[in-house]
């Protein structure tokens, strides 16, 4: 008899590694699928360090264990607030916990999921299909990876995305413009200059911003109450982001739309700003228009806010320049089904359910494709938690509504009632529903 697992959970980060952990402690037949901690093994150079508090970047487990600080506790590291801690411990603290907390994790690479009978149909780049009754979708950030316009047609020699480097000494002596004013922009431009590169810092901001020095965890009560300590800060309006992401989830799909926008806008950790400002130029205020490849050398084409034509010549470009959520990208995901799911106002994210259910029954999402939905916390490590949980508890209710599924003629529906959002638009030739 075929097998059919209860949950497949595609992606093996923070988030998939959570929810795995939830799903297999809640008794479901679950297989995780993915190159555990992809991201953070082969998509940031070496030397970076977290951004977040330590105490806030935990993947979750059940009963709360394996913590990041339990992991540093077993290597005789520290695991401090406000002490930077390096990415490739925490990248060993993912696989420690894949270890501990997870079941297994299948390291294959998802080319396709369609939908089967009231179920789906996985495909894998090395094996033959899994069939699931759920599917859950923690694909990460790298499906999102922005391409800033007018760098696009460079070829690759000229032009790459930060997160296409681990190793930044390939550019030891030459020029390298850096696009963005983010933590990666700001931190990839800091370790070129400290790795003998000659970089440059462009943005179209006037100004960098800088975090702060984070306040003492113990404070007194006053200055705590007006400032709360959370997941992605403090302050109580990222109190709110970080602690109540359902209530997030309830506002107006335009309001959701304008905070994923613009909440936590780019930052420079207070750790990284004097290696920053000791050696890396900026061009403030200009705006790339034009980038040619000219021999070996890269002729971006800037203007200023006043507009003056600027020049720079350099030996490569790289854009800082982040990842943005777009199911129209989610290439592995059957494009009818795609095409059909609600979204949020006029974004190209999901709409979801409380429990993280897309407007396909048996459907999940998690991280960066639901900070529409849910807000900015599920673009960190903090939101895996609520994710993990919520999820798993509507894959339960999903399986149980679908009821034992020998002889089951169970109808995938569109629950309206649960999506304040958009209905999905349908394409021809694609029905909400399917029948086994
Ligand atoms: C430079 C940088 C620094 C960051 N620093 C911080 C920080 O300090 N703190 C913080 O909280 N967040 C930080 N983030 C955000 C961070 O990426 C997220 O918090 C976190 O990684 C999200 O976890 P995830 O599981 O959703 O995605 P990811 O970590 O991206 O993991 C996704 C997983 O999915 C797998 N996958 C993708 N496609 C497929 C496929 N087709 N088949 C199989 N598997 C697939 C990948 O192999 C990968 O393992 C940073 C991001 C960047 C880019």
């Amino acid at each position: 008899m075929t097998r059919i697992d209860d949950l497949v959970v595609i992606g093996a980060g923070p988030y998939g590694l959570s929810i795995a952990a939830h799903a297999a402690d809640a008794g479901l037949g679950v297989r995780l699928l993915g190159r555990p901690m992809a991201s953070w093994r082969d998509h940031m150079p070496d030397g970076m360090y977290l951004k977040s508090e330590p105490w806030s970047s935990n993947l979750s487990a059940p009963d709360g264990r394996h913590t990041l600080a339990d992991y540093c506790a077993t290597r005789g590291l520290a695991a401090e607030h406000g002490t930077p801690l390096p990415i490739d411990t925490f990248s060993a603290y993912g696989m420690w916990f894949a270890r501990q907390a997870a079941p297994e994790v299948e390291e294959v690479t998802v080319t396709e999921v369609t939908p089967q009978g009231d179920g789906f149909r996985v495909r894998t780049a090395e094996g033959p299909p899994l069939l699931a009754r759920t599917v859950a979708l923690a694909v990460g950030v790298m499906p999102f990876v922005h391409h800033p316009e007018g760098l696009r047609e460079l070829p690759p020699a000229h032009y790459s995305h930060s997160s296409g480097h681990r190793d930044l000494t390939r550019f030891a002596g030459r020029e390298v413009a850096v696009l963005g004013a983010g933590q990666a922009a700001l931190e990839t431009a800091a370790l070129l200059a400290e790795q003998g590169a000659r970089p440059c810092l462009v943005a179209r901001r006037s100004r960098l911003n800088w975090n702060t020095v984070p306040q003492p965890l113990d404070r007194p009560a006053l200055r705590a109450l007006r400032d709360p300590h959370n997941g992605l800060g403090t302050g109580w309006r990222s109190w709110v982001w970080s602690e109540l992401p359902w209530a997030v989830r309830r506002l107006p799909a335009s309001t959701r739309e304008r905070i994923a926008a613009t909440a936590l806008g780019p930052a420079g950790a207070w750790w990284l700003r004097d290696r920053f400002e000791r050696r890396v130029p900026v061009l403030l205020g200009h705006r790339l228009h034009r980038a040619v490849a000219v021999g070996e050398r890269t002729r971006l084409g800037l203007s200023t806010r006043a507009g003056e034509s600027v020049v720079l010549d350099v030996a490569h470009v790289i854009a800082a320049t982040g990842f943005v959520p777009d199911l129209a990208r989610l290439e592995l995901l059957d494009a009818g089904l795609r095409a059909g799911l609600g979204t949020v106002g006029h974004s190209r994210a999901p709409e979801l359910s409380p429990c993280f259910e897309s407007s396909w029954p048996g459907l999940f999402f998690a991280g960066l494709l639901t900070a529409p939905s849910f807000g900015p916390s599920m673009r960190f490590v903090h939101g895996a938690g609520f994710t993990a949980g919520r999820l798993v508890r509507g894959v339960r209710k999903r399986l149980g509504a679908r009821g034992p599924r020998p002889g089951s003629t169970g109808v995938a529906r569109f629950d309206r009632a649960a999506y304040p959002g958009r209905p999905p638009g349908v394409p021809p030739g694609h029905p909400t529903t399917y029948l086994r």
